[in-house]
C-alpha cells in the first residue's frame, strides 16, 4: 500500500448526522458521553454539516466537543451546501461563517462542498465556492478541503479534472452498494483513486440498514463469526479499502459507540476468510429486490405534497425484505398520518433531483401505491 493523505487518521469517524434525541431535541448529555468514549479510545475525527438538523448538529459539536476538549486534540469537518439552505452566492458563503460561529472551533480541519449531485454540482461554480474555500485555506481557517459526492464516475472525473487541488473526496461506500448500478460505489472509488485522492467513507452501514441486514446475510455473518456485530462487518469492509482517511459512522446511541469502538479502536483489515463472507453477503443481497433508500431525507423538504418518502420506502422494504406485510402496512398508515400518501404524488420531480441515490422516486411511489392501496 502506498503512502497517502490521511493514512494515519483513525479509521472510525464520528458522524454527527444522527445524534440521539430526547423529546425531539438532541440529547446533549448522551452526546457528551459518546464523545468522551470516542476520545478516550484515541479516535478524533468528527463530521458535521451546516444543514444537519437545522444547525443543531454543529451546535452540539460545540457543546459536547469544542467547549470541552483542547482544539488540537480532535479534528472537525463540516460542509457548505450551495443548493440547500442557500439561495444565492452571499447566503451560500455565509454558511461558512455561520458554521464557524455555531461550532466555535476557530478553524475547520476538513471543509467540504456538500453533496455534489448531477443536478446541482454546477451551483458551486456559479457561486464561486471553489475559490472561496481556497481563500479560507490561505487564511488558515480551513486546513484541508474536499467535497462529498453522489453522482456518476464521469461527473466525478469531470470535477476532479477541473479541481485537481481538492485534497479528498467523501463517497458512499458499503458492501451492499459496491456493485449497485445507482450508487456506483466501486466505480466512484476507483475514479477517485485514479485521480490520486484519499477518501472519507460515508454511509458504510447504509443508513443503518446493514446493522440489521436480511436474514440470509445474518446467517452468513453468524457462521463466519458469531461474536461480531453486523455493523462491524460493514464498517471494517469500508475501512479495509486502500486510500481511506476514515469511515464515518453516524452513531445514535451509546451502545452503537461501544460496539464500534470495540473493533475500530485497534482496527485490523478484513482477512481473506472475512472477505469471502462479505462476497457471499453481497451475492445474497443482490438476490433481494429492496428499495435502496438510505433515509437521508434530502427529498422531503421540497416535496409540495409533504409525502414522507423515506418512511414509505422503509414500510415497503419491511414487506419486501422481511415479508412482514401487516407491519409494513401499519408503518405506512402511521407514516402518512401527518403528510401525503404515495397516491398524492404529482410527479413534479423535485425529489428525484435531490436524491443522492438517483432513485426513481416517482415510479417507486407508484408501486408503493399499488401495494398499499392508495
Ligand atoms: S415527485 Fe411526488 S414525491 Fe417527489 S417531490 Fe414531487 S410530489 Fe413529492
Ligand atoms: S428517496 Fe433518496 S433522497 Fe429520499 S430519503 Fe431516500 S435516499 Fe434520501
Amino acid at each position: 500500500m502506498e503512502k497517502y493523505f490521511g493514512e494515519s487518521t483513525p479509521k472510525l469517524g464520528f458522524g454527527l448526522m444522527r445524534l440521539p434525541k430526547s423529546r425531539g431535541k438532541i440529547d446533549i448529555e448522551q452526546v457528551k458521553t459518546m464523545v468522551d468514549m470516542y476520545m478516550a479510545a484515541g479516535l478524533n475525527y468528527f463530521d458535521t454539516a451546516y444543514v444537519y438538523d437545522g444547525g443543531e448538529s454543529e451546535r452540539a459539536a460545540k457543546e459536547a466537543l469544542v467547549d470541552r476538549y483542547p482544539r488540537e486534540s480532535y479534528t472537525l469537518a463540516t460542509k457548505l451546501c450551495a443548493w440547500m439552505g442557500a439561495h444565492d452566492e452571499k447566503s451560500a458563503k455565509q454558511q461558512f461563517y455561520t458554521s464557524l460561529e455555531r461550532t466555535g472551533a476557530g478553524y475547520f480541519d476538513y471543509y467540504l462542498l456538500h453533496a455534489l449531485q448531477a443536478g446541482n454540482y454546477k451551483t458551486y461554480d456559479k457561486y464561486h465556492i471553489w475559490d472561496f474555500v481556497k481563500d479560507q485555506k490561505e487564511k488558515g481557517l480551513i486546513k484541508h478541503w474536499g467535497f462529498s459526492f453522489h453522482a456518476s464516475p464521469d461527473i466525478l472525473d469531470e470535477i476532479l479534472t477541473a479541481h485537481p487541488d481538492a485534497e479528498f473526496v467523501q463517497l458512499q461506500i458499503n458492501y451492499s452498494d459496491w456493485e449497485n448500478g445507482s450508487v456506483m460505489a466501486r466505480e466512484n472509488y476507483e475514479m477517485a483513486r485514479k485521480h490520486g485522492k484519499s477518501i472519507v467513507v460515508m454511509e458504510p452501514v447504509k443508513g443503518g440498514a446493514l446493522a440489521n441486514p436480511p436474514s440470509e446475510v445474518q446467517i452468513i455473518f453468524r457462521q463466519a463469526d458469531p461474536n461480531a456485530s453486523f455493523a462491524s462487518w460493514a464498517i471494517r469492509y469500508a475501512a479495509s479499502l486502500d486510500g481511506i482517511i476514515t469511515v464515518l459512522s453516524g452513531m445514535s446511541n451509546i451502545e452503537q459507540m461501544r460496539d464500534n469502538i470495540s473493533y475500530m479502536k485497534n482496527f485490523s483489515p478484513l482477512d481473506s476468510d472475512e472477505q469471502l463472507a462479505i462476497k457471499k453477503a453481497q451475492e445474497a443481497i443482490n438476490g433481494i429486490k429492496a428499495i435502496p433508500c438510505t433515509a437521508c431525507h434530502y427529498c422531503t423538504d421540497g416535496c409540495p405534497m409533504r409525502i414522507p418518502i423515506p418512511e414509505i420506502f422503509a414500510a415497503r422494504n419491511k414487506q419486501l425484505i422481511w415479508g412482514k406485510l401487516k407491519e409494513g402496512k401499519s408503518d405506512y398508515d402511521n407514516a402518512i398520518a401527518a403528510g401525503g400518501a404515495a397516491s398524492d404524488c404529482i410527479a413534479c420531480g423535485q425529489c428525484e433531483n435531490a436524491c443522492p441515490q438517483q432513485l426513481k422516486v416517482i415510479d417507486i411511489l407508484n408501486s408503493c401505491k399499488k401495494s398499499f392501496g392508495f
